[in-house]
């Protein structure tokens, strides 16, 4: 068994060719990844079927997310961005609480390893999205 179908199943998602590439995909970049840049890769660049693929392809990125190896963040461009989890990192909440940066020159999204507290909900409250971005400029494009 490989490192990445082991991470795989540890999440309850059971391992497929497709799966596999998405995790690997995902976790080899630096930022987040784009919807599109996604869908380039796995859906519009693939030889075989593409309707079929397609929803698969949807349908894989949805387990990710509900099985939480893979988190979602809106940074305002108006496309949805991914990135992989801290799989050792999950609060009371169920999900990986922490910030992201959005550089609004090269417009990459990355996650921050600044936790927020888990005490900044009040009692009684649900959480039910997290969306927290700070924006400005990367070490790059400061340096430019
Ligand atoms: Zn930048
Ligand atoms: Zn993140």
């Amino acid at each position: 068994m490989t490192k990445t179908e082991k991470i795989l199943l540890k999440r309850g998602i059971r391992p497929t060719q497709m799966r596999s590439k998405i995790y690997k995909f995902l976790k080899r970049k630096q930022s987040a990844v784009s919807l599109s840049d996604l869908k380039k890769a796995f859906v519009q660049n693939s030889e075989t079927n593409k309707t079929a693929n397609r929803t698969t392809f949807y349908r894989n990125l949805k387990i990710f997310e509900d099985k939480g190896l893979i988190h979602q963040i809106n940074d305002g461009t108006g496309m949805a961005k991914f990135a992989v989890s801290d799989e050792n990192l999950k609060s009371k909440y169920g999900t990986d609480l922490h910030m992201h940066f959005h550089c609004t020159d090269c417009r990459k999204t990355i996650c921050l390893p600044n936790r927020i507290s888990e005490e900044s909900l009040p009692d009684d409250y649900e959480l039910s999205d997290v969306n927290l971005v700070l924006k400005g400029r990367c070490e790059k494009c400061r340096q430019k």
